[in-house]
Protein backbone atom coordinates (compact mmCIF):
# COMPACT_ATOMS: atom_id res chain seq x y z
CA UNK A 1 0.00 0.00 0.00
CA UNK A 2 1.48 3.34 -0.99
CA UNK A 3 1.10 7.21 0.94
CA UNK A 4 -0.60 9.43 -1.53
CA UNK A 5 -1.77 12.92 -0.37
CA UNK A 6 -1.04 13.94 3.32
CA UNK A 7 -4.47 14.72 4.86
CA UNK A 8 -3.03 15.76 8.19
CA UNK A 9 -0.26 16.58 10.43
CA UNK A 10 -0.53 16.42 14.00
CA UNK A 11 1.48 16.70 17.00
CA UNK A 12 3.01 13.44 16.52
CA UNK A 13 1.42 11.62 13.62
CA UNK A 14 1.02 12.00 9.67
CA UNK A 15 -1.97 10.81 7.74
CA UNK A 16 -2.00 9.98 4.19
CA UNK A 17 -4.66 9.11 1.60
CA UNK A 18 -4.18 5.90 0.11
CA UNK A 19 -5.61 4.54 -3.57
CA UNK A 20 -8.55 2.70 -1.47
CA UNK A 21 -10.62 5.35 -0.33
CA UNK A 22 -11.52 2.90 3.11
CA UNK A 23 -7.77 3.03 4.09
CA UNK A 24 -5.29 5.76 5.00
CA UNK A 25 -1.27 5.45 6.15
CA UNK A 26 -0.61 6.78 9.78
CA UNK A 27 3.16 8.07 10.10
CA UNK A 28 3.94 8.54 13.80
CA UNK A 29 6.62 11.12 14.72
CA UNK A 30 9.23 11.59 17.34
CA UNK A 31 8.25 15.09 17.49
CA UNK A 32 6.76 15.71 21.04
CA UNK A 33 4.48 18.64 22.47
CA UNK A 34 3.37 19.26 26.00
CA UNK A 35 1.33 22.49 27.39
CA UNK A 36 -1.06 22.93 24.12
CA UNK A 37 2.28 23.18 22.19
CA UNK A 38 4.23 25.65 24.08
CA UNK A 39 7.24 22.74 24.61
CA UNK A 40 8.52 20.95 22.10
CA UNK A 41 11.03 18.56 21.72
CA UNK A 42 11.82 15.00 20.41
CA UNK A 43 11.66 12.03 22.20
CA UNK A 44 14.40 9.52 20.09
CA UNK A 45 12.41 6.28 19.31
CA UNK A 46 9.31 7.56 20.02
CA UNK A 47 7.55 7.07 16.58
CA UNK A 48 8.53 3.51 16.57
CA UNK A 49 7.25 2.60 20.03
CA UNK A 50 4.21 4.04 19.93
CA UNK A 51 3.09 2.61 16.52
CA UNK A 52 4.22 -0.72 17.66
CA UNK A 53 2.67 -0.50 21.12
CA UNK A 54 -0.85 0.83 19.78
CA UNK A 55 -1.08 -2.04 17.38
CA UNK A 56 -0.24 -4.68 19.89
CA UNK A 57 -2.88 -3.05 22.04
CA UNK A 58 -5.53 -2.71 19.20
CA UNK A 59 -5.19 -5.99 18.15
CA UNK A 60 -6.06 -7.31 21.93
CA UNK A 61 -8.96 -4.58 21.94
CA UNK A 62 -10.52 -6.26 18.72
CA UNK A 63 -10.09 -9.67 20.08
CA UNK A 64 -11.94 -8.84 22.85
CA UNK A 65 -14.90 -7.01 20.79
CA UNK A 66 -13.53 -3.59 20.49
CA UNK A 67 -13.95 -2.64 16.83
CA UNK A 68 -10.92 0.31 16.06
CA UNK A 69 -9.91 1.36 13.43
CA UNK A 70 -6.39 -0.77 13.47
CA UNK A 71 -5.91 -2.95 10.08
CA UNK A 72 -2.22 -4.06 9.74
CA UNK A 73 1.67 -2.71 10.20
CA UNK A 74 3.75 -1.44 7.58
CA UNK A 75 6.95 -0.41 8.93
CA UNK A 76 8.52 0.37 12.27
CA UNK A 77 6.92 3.81 12.19
CA UNK A 78 3.68 2.93 9.62
CA UNK A 79 0.24 1.43 10.44
CA UNK A 80 -2.31 0.83 7.81
CA UNK A 81 -5.43 1.83 9.31
CA UNK A 82 -9.47 2.49 8.60
CA UNK A 83 -10.42 5.74 6.84
CA UNK A 84 -12.42 7.76 9.60
CA UNK A 85 -13.71 11.15 10.20
CA UNK A 86 -12.45 11.65 14.04
CA UNK A 87 -15.07 13.20 16.26
CA UNK A 88 -12.98 16.23 17.97
CA UNK A 89 -13.58 14.78 21.21
CA UNK A 90 -11.21 13.88 23.98
CA UNK A 91 -12.68 11.14 25.81
CA UNK A 92 -10.82 10.97 28.98
CA UNK A 93 -10.77 7.80 32.00
CA UNK A 94 -8.84 8.26 35.35
CA UNK A 95 -8.70 5.75 37.64
CA UNK A 96 -6.34 7.38 40.14
CA UNK A 97 -6.28 11.64 40.04
CA UNK A 98 -3.34 12.80 38.22
CA UNK A 99 -2.06 16.14 36.39
CA UNK A 100 -4.81 18.38 34.95
CA UNK A 101 -7.86 17.31 37.62
CA UNK A 102 -5.83 18.22 40.15
CA UNK A 103 -5.65 21.67 39.44
CA UNK A 104 -9.34 22.08 38.40
CA UNK A 105 -10.53 20.31 41.65
CA UNK A 106 -9.47 19.36 45.20
CA UNK A 107 -8.23 16.14 44.41
CA UNK A 108 -4.45 14.81 45.62
CA UNK A 109 -2.11 13.48 42.56
CA UNK A 110 -2.26 9.45 43.11
CA UNK A 111 -5.66 9.78 45.25
CA UNK A 112 -7.64 6.86 43.97
CA UNK A 113 -10.57 6.71 42.72
CA UNK A 114 -13.41 5.14 43.98
CA UNK A 115 -15.12 4.85 40.29
CA UNK A 116 -13.67 5.54 36.66
CA UNK A 117 -13.97 9.74 36.49
CA UNK A 118 -15.30 9.88 32.85
CA UNK A 119 -14.96 13.37 30.81
CA UNK A 120 -15.31 14.71 27.57
CA UNK A 121 -12.82 17.52 26.32
CA UNK A 122 -13.90 19.50 23.77
CA UNK A 123 -10.13 18.52 21.16
CA UNK A 124 -9.48 22.67 19.89
CA UNK A 125 -6.42 24.15 20.53
CA UNK A 126 -8.12 27.82 20.47
CA UNK A 127 -9.77 27.07 23.51
CA UNK A 128 -7.33 24.98 25.19
CA UNK A 129 -9.31 21.49 25.06
CA UNK A 130 -11.61 22.52 27.49
CA UNK A 131 -13.63 19.67 29.74
CA UNK A 132 -17.51 19.81 28.02
CA UNK A 133 -20.06 17.38 28.76
CA UNK A 134 -23.02 15.84 26.66
CA UNK A 135 -25.28 18.82 25.96
CA UNK A 136 -22.16 21.34 24.99
CA UNK A 137 -20.94 18.38 22.51
CA UNK A 138 -24.56 18.31 21.17
CA UNK A 139 -25.05 22.08 21.09
CA UNK A 140 -21.47 22.33 19.05
CA UNK A 141 -22.40 19.62 16.64
CA UNK A 142 -19.52 17.65 17.69
CA UNK A 143 -21.73 14.49 18.06
CA UNK A 144 -25.41 12.97 18.23
CA UNK A 145 -26.35 12.15 22.11
CA UNK A 146 -26.79 8.20 20.52
CA UNK A 147 -22.79 8.98 19.29
CA UNK A 148 -21.53 10.27 22.70
CA UNK A 149 -23.62 6.90 24.35
CA UNK A 150 -21.86 4.50 22.70
CA UNK A 151 -18.66 6.51 23.05
CA UNK A 152 -18.93 6.59 26.70
CA UNK A 153 -20.13 2.76 26.71
CA UNK A 154 -17.41 1.63 24.43
CA UNK A 155 -14.93 3.84 26.95
CA UNK A 156 -16.12 2.23 29.68
CA UNK A 157 -15.10 -1.09 28.60
CA UNK A 158 -11.69 -0.58 27.16
CA UNK A 159 -11.12 0.75 30.52
CA UNK A 160 -12.17 -2.60 32.28
CA UNK A 161 -10.20 -4.82 29.17
CA UNK A 162 -6.85 -1.81 29.87
CA UNK A 163 -6.57 -1.65 33.53
CA UNK A 164 -6.39 -5.72 33.76
CA UNK A 165 -4.07 -5.79 30.23
CA UNK A 166 -1.55 -3.27 31.98
CA UNK A 167 -2.18 -4.54 35.62
CA UNK A 168 -0.27 -8.12 34.42
CA UNK A 169 2.06 -6.23 33.20
CA UNK A 170 3.19 -4.58 36.29
CA UNK A 171 1.22 -1.10 35.67
CA UNK A 172 -1.31 0.66 37.10
CA UNK A 173 -3.04 2.51 34.51
CA UNK A 174 -3.49 5.67 36.64
CA UNK A 175 -5.62 7.63 33.16
CA UNK A 176 -6.10 7.99 29.55
CA UNK A 177 -7.46 9.67 26.85
CA UNK A 178 -8.33 8.46 23.53
CA UNK A 179 -10.40 9.16 20.91
CA UNK A 180 -12.93 8.15 17.98
CA UNK A 181 -13.67 7.84 14.87
CA UNK A 182 -16.22 7.12 11.99
CA UNK A 183 -15.98 5.08 8.89
CA UNK A 184 -17.09 5.42 5.69
CA UNK A 185 -19.63 3.39 6.38
CA UNK A 186 -20.80 4.68 9.82
CA UNK A 187 -19.69 2.70 12.50
CA UNK A 188 -17.81 4.29 15.20
CA UNK A 189 -14.40 2.60 16.01
CA UNK A 190 -11.64 3.66 18.42
CA UNK A 191 -8.77 5.31 16.30
CA UNK A 192 -5.72 7.67 17.16
CA UNK A 193 -3.36 6.05 19.09
CA UNK A 194 -2.77 4.07 22.93
CA UNK A 195 1.09 4.65 24.12
CA UNK A 196 2.49 6.65 26.93
CA UNK A 197 1.84 9.62 25.28
CA UNK A 198 -1.91 9.75 25.71
CA UNK A 199 -1.99 7.28 28.59
CA UNK A 200 0.01 7.80 32.47
CA UNK A 201 1.62 4.43 33.53
CA UNK A 202 3.02 4.23 36.69
CA UNK A 203 4.48 0.96 38.12
CA UNK A 204 2.93 -0.91 40.47
CA UNK A 205 5.37 -1.39 42.65
CA UNK A 206 7.74 1.64 42.60
CA UNK A 207 5.64 4.08 41.42
CA UNK A 208 7.63 5.20 38.92
CA UNK A 209 6.47 6.79 36.06
CA UNK A 210 6.64 5.28 32.64
CA UNK A 211 5.17 7.96 30.14
CA UNK A 212 5.26 11.50 28.52
CA UNK A 213 4.80 13.20 32.03
CA UNK A 214 8.80 12.58 32.05
CA UNK A 215 8.99 14.66 28.79
CA UNK A 216 6.10 17.56 30.52
CA UNK A 217 8.11 17.34 33.87
CA UNK A 218 11.47 17.58 32.89
CA UNK A 219 12.23 13.92 34.83
CA UNK A 220 14.55 12.75 32.34
CA UNK A 221 15.04 9.09 31.33
CA UNK A 222 12.15 9.66 28.93
CA UNK A 223 13.81 7.52 25.99
CA UNK A 224 14.48 4.74 28.35
CA UNK A 225 10.24 4.84 29.96
CA UNK A 226 9.02 4.51 26.38
CA UNK A 227 11.25 1.55 26.07
CA UNK A 228 10.57 0.07 29.15
CA UNK A 229 6.74 0.24 28.46
CA UNK A 230 7.23 -1.44 24.92
CA UNK A 231 8.78 -4.09 26.81
CA UNK A 232 6.21 -4.80 29.52
CA UNK A 233 3.59 -4.76 26.65
CA UNK A 234 5.56 -6.58 23.39
CA UNK A 235 7.65 -8.83 25.51
P1 LIG B 1 -4.75 15.55 31.85
O1 LIG B 1 -6.13 16.08 31.60
O2 LIG B 1 -4.52 15.17 33.27
O3 LIG B 1 -3.69 16.46 31.28
O4 LIG B 1 -4.64 14.22 30.97
C1 LIG B 1 -5.37 13.04 31.29
C2 LIG B 1 -4.87 11.90 30.45
O5 LIG B 1 -5.20 12.14 29.08
C3 LIG B 1 -3.35 11.72 30.45
O6 LIG B 1 -3.06 10.34 30.36
C4 LIG B 1 -2.85 12.43 29.21
O7 LIG B 1 -1.72 11.80 28.68
C5 LIG B 1 -4.04 12.30 28.28
N1 LIG B 1 -4.26 13.52 27.50
C6 LIG B 1 -5.09 14.53 27.76
N2 LIG B 1 -5.03 15.48 26.81
C7 LIG B 1 -4.13 15.07 25.92
C8 LIG B 1 -3.61 15.62 24.71
O8 LIG B 1 -3.99 16.71 24.24
N3 LIG B 1 -2.68 14.87 24.08
C9 LIG B 1 -2.22 13.69 24.56
N4 LIG B 1 -1.27 13.03 23.89
N5 LIG B 1 -2.71 13.13 25.68
C10 LIG B 1 -3.63 13.81 26.37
Amino acid sequence: MQKLEQLYEGKAKKVFKTEDPDQFIIEYKDDATAGNGEKKGTIVGKGVINNKMTATIFKMLEEKGIPTHFIELLSDNEQLVKAVTIFPLEVIIRNTAAGSICKRLPFEEGQALEAPIFEFCYKNDDYGDPVINDNHATALKLATQEELDAIREMTMKINEILKAYFLEKGINLIDFKIEFGKTNDGQIVLADEISPDTCRFWDVNTGEKLDKDRFRRDLGGIEEAYEEMLKRVNG
